[in-house]
């Protein structure tokens, strides 16, 4: 905690930011979460290493590559309250549609076959594909859990407020399927 304040970080792995989006439509109720809460690193904000000492990690995304992998990895050591943001992080959703095509023959049609110009799979600043997008829980452990596709801003304010009072998301009724 910060001057009495949760420490909140959010993170982006394989996900389209929808969920990211979600958390920005918090619109006023924003405003009593930041009474409560400060954000110390993010897509919202300008840190550029993951901070020791986080109260509660929103991931949005599956794990699906070697640098998502050696984050999520990173955000648990420092973390008290993972929550996995959103289906994707959830149980892969979008991601893992690309799981059943082996990843060389994955990069060979996007790289190769569908390029009209330098047809070349890149290695250098591009991270290695797992052979499967994975789920957040898949590779570390998780503490709650908030489904969705993207989940409304309303059970994100919710379950953030429910943790910054120290008590687990209670999201019955919160979350629509379908
Ligand atoms: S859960 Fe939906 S909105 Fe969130 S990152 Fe995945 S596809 Fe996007």
């Amino acid at each position: 905690m910060t001057n009495g304040k949760v420490k909140v970080a959010t993170v982006w792995l394989d996900g389209c930011s929808g969920c990211h989006m979600s958390f920005l439509d918090l619109d006023e109720m924003l405003l009593t979460i930041v009474e409560k809460a400060t954000i110390v690193y993010g897509p919202l904000v300008d840190t550029q290493e993951f901070p020791e000492g986080v109260d509660v990690t929103l991931v949005e995304g599956a794990v699906a590559n070697q640098d998502d992998l050696k984050l999520v990895q990173k955000i648990r050591q420092n973390t008290r309250v993972l929550v996995a943001l959103g289906d994707c992080a959830v149980t892969s959703n979008v991601p893992s549609m690309r799981n059943w095509v082996p990843v060389k023959k994955l990069l060979e049609r996007g790289y190769i076959e569908n390029a009209t110009e330098t047809l070349q799979i890149p290695k250098d600043g591009v991270p290695a594909l797992l052979r499967q997008a994975v789920p957040v829980g898949a590779v570390v452990q998780v503490d709650a859990h908030i489904p969705g596709c993207p989940p409304s801003a309303a059970a994100i304010g919710k379950a953030l407020l429910d943790i910054a009072a120290g008590q687990p998301p209670k999201l019955a009724g919160m979350v629509k399927f379908g």
